[in-house]
């Protein structure tokens, strides 16, 4: 039988994540296991063709049960089956929901899952091109940008807010999500960003990382309370792979509840009707939350996608990455209170330049635009459960929206706040007849229109949720060698889109299964006032690591003189490492700035610094008179410890000394070059500055 370290079930926005960073250790082999093909066709990279993948065969075609709270109707409930998931086919719009929400699952038991304990995770997978601050992190394997295309109807939109009184936000995922602005996507030069494209791709050379595709898993192989391995079904034939170390199910929000009850682990009643031995009594599948989204819709005389979207449009933007095919269709939107004591937003606005009807599936046979509402803070739970024993069968889906009181109210407020800033003249000016919209503005006209056209924002998180089916860790309760480790382990919906947490949460659960993470962030750099956010030269306001280093270079090799200042800033441009980026022995030179430290290390022979593990640490390797190579441990005061600390506008790799008050701070420069940064150890006549010097790997 075919055995691997690590099985993830599920090459989606978290499953690729997970498979790149477990495979970065090539001491383990991975195996990737996804139901869906290749990400082959143009319609998932050219941003504003996602809507062609609704019902196709890139979608598993799922569809809730008749909804009570929507007029008994069943609606659609786009996944992604294909490589990247549901971030291959999603609308790319990059929010990360509210401080409140994580700070909510920490209150609630969720250790470790606060927004200063996840933000760190948010900054690793980001490569942001307005550059990084406190919120936002660059060199990350997920491009975050500000879209090619800038649509006259998103702007026109974002004036109507400001004419009915709302206020602009450049960054949503910022000190504060309030406001109004363009949204940033998961974009890299006018392409879809996936977690397919920015983090598995790179992975896919490497040795010990296996990715199958068309590959169903019917089950979870459980053994004595264990997870071995998984039953997969591939071109017709059925076989065994078995897992040494952990099986990891990013399976999505309704499949992975399916993959655990299919396997014997979910309530124990529900099973037995079905014949299913029960491995775990657990509430798999009870916790549902999604966003109801209810569309406004107008005909406009601006061209919009209906008739942008030509075979050249798409042959543009697929060859070259630009024109209004880049656009992902909803350009523009906010975050509003529903009423003044809502402690968070609750709703959200998009503003589509297309038409949204009929649940997003109706023809688009006109210019228009929509105005979609989506609840973001709801309190319903859904449901989802077997249809039957059979892993073929898709499973049951009960939304639930509108179940609990005074939903039906924020949904009605939002279509108000809708109507309020598309009644401004901004928008007027562009509109023309409406296409969908209530009969009146009457609480019952609006209430019958909520229930007629509300639909799914396609946010479903919640149903193996931390608490109640997995541990803070993301280890299934009671079942050894097993997690969830996807938007289904949040344990309520957040308020806005869900890509960019279902990334964070395999950033995270990849360093909980490594047993290592990331600290979380200090509250002063977070606080971090949005005019604060520093602004870097080079690349679109972003890093300009290569010109950085390639002066440090200079400087290390010529001793030339070098000012402090200057290498505070040399110092801003570099990336942050990670301690197990780090390991080995390093050949040290000071960078020249007249520091004491320089001349004591020339007395002591300084060669360098190994690293052999965080916690085997050599911090001065120095040469005997024989030039012979040997730790000297009287300057050092002994060893130290590798660690992630905080330092100035980052979050890198730290050498802390043992027994002297002395911190190394390291940034890469690159592969085999790294800048080094020492505070304490300084005398008097250093006037507090610190000391520099340049790590490089002995050729
Ligand atoms: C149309 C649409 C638009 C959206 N727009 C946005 C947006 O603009 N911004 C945003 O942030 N979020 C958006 N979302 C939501 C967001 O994309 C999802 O929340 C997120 O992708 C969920 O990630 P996941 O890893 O939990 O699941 P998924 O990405 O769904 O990954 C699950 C993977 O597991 C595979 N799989 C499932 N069962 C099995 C099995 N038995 N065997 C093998 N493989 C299996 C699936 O094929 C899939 O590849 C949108 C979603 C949709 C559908």
């Amino acid at each position: 039988m075919t055995w691997y370290d690590y099985i993830v079930v599920g090459a989606g926005s978290a499953g690729c994540v997970l498979a790149a960073r477990l495979s970065e250790d090539p001491r383990v082999n991975v195996a990737l296991i996804e139901a869906g093909g290749p990400d082959t066709a143009r319609e998932i990279h050219v941003p504003a063709a996602y809507g062609r993948l609704v019902q196709s065969s890139y979608d598993w075609n799922l569809w809730s049960e008749p909804e009570p709270g929507l007029a008994g109707r069943r609606l659609p409930l786009t996944r992604g089956l294909v490589l990247g998931g549901c971030s291959s086919q999603n609308g790319m719009i990059y929010i990360r929901g509210n401080r409140q929400d994580y700070d909510g699952y920490a209150a609630d038991g969720a250790e470790g899952w606060s927004y200063d304990d996840v933000l760190p995770y948010f900054r690793r997978s980001e490569d942001n091109e307005r550059g990084k601050d406190a919120y936002h992190g660059t060199g990350g394997p997920l491009s975050v940008s500000d879209g090619r295309s800038r649509h006259p109807l998103a702007d026109a939109f974002l004036d109507a807010c400001a004419q009915a009184g709302h206020r602009a936000n450049p960054d949503f995922n910022g000190a504060c999500q309030d406001g109004t602005g363009r949204y940033q996507l998961t974009q890299r030069d006018g392409r879809r960003c996936s977690s397919a494209v920015g983090f598995l791709r790179p992975a896919l050379a490497r040795p010990n990382l296996s990715v199958l595709t068309e590959a169903l898993v019917l089950h979870i192989v459980v053994q004595r309370g264990r997870a071995t391995g998984v039953r997969i079904k591939r071109g017709g034939q059925e076989f065994t792979v078995a897992a040494a170390q952990e099986v990891i199910v990013c399976a999505g929000t309704y499949n992975s509840p399916h993959l655990l009850l299919l396997s014997g682990i979910g309530p124990a009643a529900d099973l037995a009707r079905l014949d299913i031995e029960t491995h775990q009594d657990l509430p798999v599948g009870r916790g549902l939350q999604d966003h109801l989204a209810v569309p406004l819709v107008w005909r406009t005389r601006e061209q919009t996608l209906h008739s942008q979207s030509t075979p050249h449009a798409m042959a543009t933007a697929w060859s070259e990455g630009r024109g209004p095919m880049t656009s992902n269709g909803s350009e523009s939107g906010g975050f509003f209170r529903s009423a003044a004591e809502q402690p968070a937003p609750d709703l959200q606005l998009y503003l589509s330049h297309s038409m949204f009807h009929e649940d997003g599936l109706g023809d688009v046979h006109t210019d228009a635009y929509t105005v979609l509402t989506s609840s973001i803070s709801p309190v319903s739970r859904g449901r989802v459960t077997l249809r039957s024993a059979a892993p073929d069968h898709k499973p049951r889906i009960h939304t639930n929206f509108l179940a609990s009181e005074g939903e039906m109210k924020t949904a009605v407020d939002g279509i108000r706040l809708a109507l309020g800033i598309a009644r401004r003249p901004a928008l007027l000016a562009r509109g023309g007849r409406p296409h969908l919209a209530p009969e009146s503005d009457a609480d019952g006209d609006v209430e019958e229109f909520v229930r007629r056209t509300g639909c799914s924002t396609y946010h479903p998180t919640s149903t193996c949720a931390i608490g109640s089916v997995v541990d803070a860790q993301l280890r299934v309760l009671g079942v050894e060698g097993l997690r969830v480790a996807d938007a289904s382990v949040l344990p309520s919906v957040p308020r806005g889109n869900t890509n960019a947490a279902a990334i964070m949460i395999a950033e995270k659960a990849a360093d909980l299964i490594r047993g290592h993470g990331l600290p979380p962030v200090s509250s002063a750099a977070d606080a971090m006032p949005l005019s604060g956010r520093p602004q870097k030269a080079g690349k679109a306001g972003g890093k300009n690591t290569a010109l950085a280093r390639r002066r440090l270079m200079d400087l290390a090799e010529s001793h030339a003189r070098a000012e402090p200042e200057e290498l505070d800033e040399l110092w801003e441009e570099l990336e942050c490492v990670r301690p197990e980026q780090i390991l080995g022995t390093w050949r040290g030179s000071p960078l020249n700035t007249g520091h004491s430290a320089e001349r004591r290390l020339r007395a002591l022979r300084w060669y360098g610094k190994t690293f052999n593990s965080p916690d085997d640490v050599q911090p001065l390797i120095c040469r005997d008179e024989h030039g012979r190579l040997y730790s000297e441990t009287d300057a050092s005061g002994g060893g130290g410890r590798l660690q992630m600390l905080p330092f100035r506008n980052d979050v890198t790799t730290a050498l802390v000394y043992d027994a002297k008050p002395v911190i190394d701070y390291f940034k890469k420069a690159d592969h085999d070059t790294l800048m080094g940064l020492m505070t304490g150890g300084n005398e008097p006549s250093d006037n507090g500055r610190n000391f520099y010097f340049v790590l490089q790997r002995p050729c």
